[in-house]
């Protein structure tokens, strides 16, 4: 379908799909299915500008597939979004829920806009606006949205606030990655990130060491990649370089991680920070590191700078990182690398934590959360490393395989296909 699914991101994914189905001897008639996304809405979003001007923005909400459960996945606010790259994400979002065994379906969403050329008025308003628009496909038993790249808890609560006003009674549970005070998950703020560590921890478990002192550098320092900073360090690793979109650092005898949140909370950036020399992003990427993980935008790793990674593990916080291109150089110098539906999961295993306590009014405290995350994280890894063992195959086939002999099966039983 032109313009859905012919951007890269989207290609790579399904090409990664259907290497998988043939391990998996997936019938023909699931890949079919799960080649295309189920609905794709496109709308605009005028916003009243600050001087009085009108801008039309545009906004997608792409629900790849709902065999296992309601569409669910992020919004995300940034310059690059566009139709198929929303796409990709979305059908991410459906391999990413079936490897973690939720009962979710797959969706994502975006608009294409810099959300740092906005005032705290003018993203109001878009975001108000944004969530009329996809309203009739949006709510706690259809499509449940979450915080992205450009997102964050505050978009969440003015869509929850939205959503409600217009459904004429409060719905905590059309959103979550909201605040604690209105129907949030302790311990989702930091979930992703923490379960990019965990992930870090398990990998390092199958080479027989523990995380304490070894060397990481992360790219990308948002919701993600900051608390993976957080988390690592506070369990002893040395996290030796973080960038953002402005700048690298780099400090060989590890960063006071502690110091540097605080200097990005108030300056929001890393530029500046006088605790480290600023590098490259691209000098980031070859860094002798032990572990690489990308955490800020798709594409970020691909056959410009593969050559040139030293890390002999890779996990990816964000979406998409590694390009095919890239994949392909990575395994040719024996990189392993945690693919992204796996990786970055910790992020929606909270989520749907957040979406049970809201529907069912009970709520849990943050060490309940990390027990329950820890666990999902553990048993997540351990199918997908059991079964790359056993056929000799890299985590990110396995991973995909894991997912689709999942979805096949839901696929089946509803007759969906036969
Ligand atoms: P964010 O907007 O909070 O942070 C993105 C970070 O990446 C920022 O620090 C930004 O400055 C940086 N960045 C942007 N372009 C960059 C570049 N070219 N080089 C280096 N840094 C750059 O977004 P986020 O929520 O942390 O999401 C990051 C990635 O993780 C995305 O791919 C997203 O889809 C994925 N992800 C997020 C969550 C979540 O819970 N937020 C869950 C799963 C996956």
């Amino acid at each position: 379908m032109e313009g859905l699914t012919d951007g890269a991101l989207y290609k790579n994914t399904i090409r990664n799909m259907e290497h998988a189905a043939k391990i998996t001897k997936l019938s023909q008639s699931a890949v079919e299915r799960l080649r295309n996304p189920r609905r794709a809405i496109i709308v605009s979003v005028p916003v009243r500008m600050d001087d009085d001007s009108i801008k039309v923005f545009a906004g997608y909400r792409v629900q790849h597939n709902q065999v296992l459960g309601p569409f669910k996945g992020g919004i995300r606010y940034h310059e690059t979004v566009n139709l198929s790259e929303v796409a990709a994400l979305a059908a991410l979002m459906t391999f990413k829920n079936s490897l973690l065994n939720l009962p979710l379906g797959g969706a994502k969403g975006g608009v294409t806009v810099d959300p740092t050329q906005l005032s705290k008025r003018e993203t109001e308003q878009l975001t108000r606006k944004f969530v009329s628009e996809i309203a009739p496909w949006i709510g706690p038993d259809r499509d449940i949205p979450a915080p992205d790249v450009g997102t964050s808890s505050q978009t969440m609560a003015w869509m929850l606030d939205q959503y409600s006003n217009e459904s004429g009674f409060s719905q905590t549970g059309v959103v979550t990655g909201k605040p604690v005070e209105i129907g949030g998950s302790a311990g989702r703020e930091a979930a992703t990130g923490l379960g990019v560590v965990y992930i870090i921890e398990k990998v390092l478990e199958k080479q027989n060491r523990k995380i304490k002192g070894v060397t990481i550098a992360i790219q990308g320092f948002g919701k993600v990649g900051m608390h993976a900073a957080i988390e690592a360090h506070l369990l002893g690793a040395k996290i030796l370089a973080v960038s953002d979109v402005h700048a690298a650092i780099y400090n060989p005898e590890g960063l006071n991680v502690p110091e540097l949140v605080t200097y990005y909370n108030e300056k929001m950036t890393l530029d500046g920070y006088h605790g480290a020399k600023k590098i490259t992003n691209d000098e980031l990427l070859a860094l002798p590191v032990e572990v690489l993980a990308p955490c800020a935008l798709d594409g970020t790793v691909n056959s410009n700078n593969a050559e040139g990674v030293k890390a002999k593990i890779i996990v990816e916080g964000a979406n998409g990182p590694v390009t095919a291109n890239a994949n392909e150089i990575l395994h040719a110098k024996k990189c392993l690398i945690v693919p992204d539906i796996l990786a970055n999961g910790g992020g929606v295993v909270v989520s749907y934590f957040e979406w049970v306590q809201d529907i069912s009014w009970l709520f849990w405290d943050e060490t309940q959360v990390r027990e329950k995350l820890r666990m999902v994280m553990d048993r997540s890894f351990d199918k997908v490393w059991d079964f790359s063992q056993r056929n000799s195959l890299d985590m990110r086939t396995s991973a995909m395989a894991v997912s689709l002999m999942r979805l096949e099966g839901a696929m089946k039983l509803r007759g969906q296909i036969w």
